[in-house]
């Protein structure tokens, strides 16, 4: 038992040798056990049996982020979570409703800059509540905003070859089977799977699509109909650790029936004026580093994400913590959901990865693992996008130098 643990530095100093180990080996081990390892282990430990678990799936040492064109395609929603500025009134002079030829100049835009993804993001079910939307979306042709994104994305890749991947809340399986085969994957945020963050006073209170009930079910969705997904975790919106640990768990379960999280992201709450969470404070940077580095222990090998607007002065940290992936990153589009935090300059992303010991490299909106995996490939992959995929990598399944030029 010791062989392969004794490979850890820390063997001496960690508590808890024995848990530690069965994770590491993919022993069996009770939720109970895991907790209390968890809930019992402090950061620096948990950070460095995150990085072991990371290096040790990650022997090239590479870093990845996806070069995309940011598509806010319309920023009304029917929800209001307390700590969100994406959500617009119709009648604010920031609110977008845009139209097929914008989409599709964004992205040729896009494409000049080497850009590979064309993320879509809506807010949910707009037309739902908003009359404007509605109107807006009937003057296009379409009766729903599903049908919309279907045809845009269509559009999108037939047009510049981009590879569309759309977050547009949480869709029923019926959408989601829309959108499959146009979008080499799709994303919806977990948030977090505690119901308490509905009650009222609570940063779900007035966002019924929160519910962890209705987003366990679009994952699930998502498994059944073999979509590659991504999800993530809010942190610091009122949860507990052990609601972090326990929305984990129910991820890497739901992975182990479907084998579709490509990534989660591990995303730091940040107060912003004039939501009803502006005097809230942020996740302390401790609890963060921890949060992610439990995310590597208990998904290993799924890809963490954490982007590195949110936090620009210490993002580099996030690397200690276990991750192996920055998130999209757009050479032109800002970031919509946090345009207060502008994306770092690329060549300053790949010089902070440099100097952690890691090389920066370009990955599409469908991980290589989806690609290279000839099985995965052949279950996760339709036949619709596959040539437009293939054009842009390169053996591994990265985007190819060439590409980049
Ligand atoms: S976070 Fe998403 S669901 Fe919540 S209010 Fe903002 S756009 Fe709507």
């Amino acid at each position: 038992m010791m062989n392969k643990f004794s490979n850890l530095n820390y063997r001496r100093d960690f508590q808890h040798q024995e848990t530690a180990y069965k994770i590491s080996e993919n022993r069996y081990i009770d939720e109970t056990e895991i907790i209390n390892f968890i809930l019992n282990s402090n950061t620096s430990d948990l950070l460095k049996f995150s990085q072991y678990l990371r290096n040790r799936e990650n022997n090239l040492k590479i870093i990845t982020y996806s070069r995309k064109i940011f598509i806010n395609l319309v920023n009304l929603c029917k929800d209001t979570c307390s700590y969100c500025t994406y959500k617009k009134e119709p009648s604010a002079i920031e609110s977008i409703m845009l139209n097929p030829s914008q989409v599709l100049s964004m992205v040729e835009a896009g494409k000049k800059l080497r850009c590979t993804e064309a993320l879509i993001v809506t807010g949910e079910r707009p037309e739902l509540k908003y009359i404007e939307a509605k109107n807006w979306l009937n003057k296009l042709g379409y009766k729903t905003l599903v049908e919309l994104i279907s045809n845009l994305s269509e559009m999108i890749l037939k047009k510049t070859g981009l590879l569309p991947h759309t977050n547009a809340g949480s869709l029923t399986k019926k959408e989601m089977s829309l959108l499959k085969s146009t979008n080499v994957s799709l994303g919806m945020m977990l948030e977090n799977s505690s119901e308490k963050l509905l009650e009222p006073g609570n940063a779900h209170e007035k966002a019924p699509s929160k519910n962890p009930k209705v987003r366990i079910k679009s994952l699930i969705s998502a498994g059944e109909l073999k979509i590659p997904i991504t999800t993530g975790l809010l942190i610091g919106i009122g949860e507990r650790l052990i609601d972090v640990v326990k929305s984990l768990l129910l991820i890497k379960e739901l992975n182990e029936r479907y084998g579709h999280i490509q990534e989660v992201i591990i995303q730091n709450f940040a107060p912003k004026v004039g939501t009803r969470m502006e005097n809230a404070n942020p996740p302390s940077e401790d609890y963060f580093l921890k949060c992610i580095a439990i995310a590597r222990i208990l998904l290993k090998n799924i890809n963490i994400q954490v982007p590195p607007n949110l936090t620009p002065i210490v993002y580099s940290r996030y690397i200690d913590a276990g991750i192996n992936d920055w998130g999209g990153i757009s050479p032109l589009t800002p970031d919509y959901v946090n345009p207060e935090y502008p994306w770092p300059a690329i060549d300053d992303v790949q010089t902070v990865t440099k100097s952690k010991g890691f090389t920066l490299r370009a990955r599409l909106p469908i991980y290589p693992e989806f690609i290279t995996n000839p099985s995965k490939y052949t279950y996760f992959v339709t036949e619709n996008v596959k040539d437009y995929i293939e054009a842009l990598i390169d053996n591994t399944g990265l985007v190819k130098e060439e590409y980049l030029q």
